[in-house]
């Protein structure tokens, strides 16, 4: 990991002292991790893909998005796929998105790319303290047959002519891709 810190300073043309703010925790973000690492190994999970780019055809719709890791588990039997997403945000962020059920649609998303019928599915939180800590969304199979229900459902209504009020609040609309197109920021 530390090879890895080093080539990518150097990947991303920083100095030396760019990295130092990050330098300074470092140690203890990788230790934390590779504790979490340790553990999560001993419970039977494998390293599968990461940075998985997919593609899941859903009727006239194609779901298309990036994973950040994909690990097998298994207790007795056939593997079944854990999906992982890293977070770096704060860990009492992250528990809130498990408690938030089909109000937090990443989880589910990332589920819906995958064909399997069974899956797990959890963020791992990767704290700067040196505490890395797995949250599992254990009603992931659940969460994504309401969101696939939902996204059929909205994408039909749209074909009908629904209206589409900007309904998005505060990061999301940070990160959304259209923003601009659906006029929100003039409103006021
Ligand atoms: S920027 Fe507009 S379209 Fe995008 S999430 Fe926010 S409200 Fe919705």
């Amino acid at each position: 990991m530390d090879n890895a810190a080093r080539a990518v300073t150097q990947q991303q043309g920083l100095a030396e002292g760019d990295f130092l703010p990050f330098a300074a925790g470092w140690p203890q973000v990788r230790d934390g991790y590779l504790r979490w690492l340790a553990q999560h190994e001993k419970t039977g999970a494998v390293f599968r893909q990461a940075e998985v780019q997919t593609r899941q055809p859903l009727g006239a719709l194609q779901l298309v998005g990036t994973i950040d890791r994909i690990d097998a588990v298994s207790s007795t039997g056939e593997p079944t796929p854990l999906v992982i997403d890293y977070k770096t945000e704060n860990d009492a962020v992250t528990k809130k998105r498990i408690g938030a059920g089909a109000e937090d649609t990443q989880l589910a998303f990332y589920a819906a790319l995958l064909s399997h019928d069974t899956l797990r599915a959890a963020y791992v939180n990767v704290g700067e303290r040196g505490e890395t800590q797995m949250h599992e969304q254990e009603a992931v199979v659940h969460l994504r047959d309401l969101l696939v229900e939902g996204i059929q459902h909205d994408f039909a209504r749209m074909a009908a002519g629904a209206p589409m009020p900007a309904l998005g609040e505060g990061s999301v609309c940070d990160y959304c891709a259209v923003r601009g197109l659906c006029r929100k920021d003039f409103w006021k």
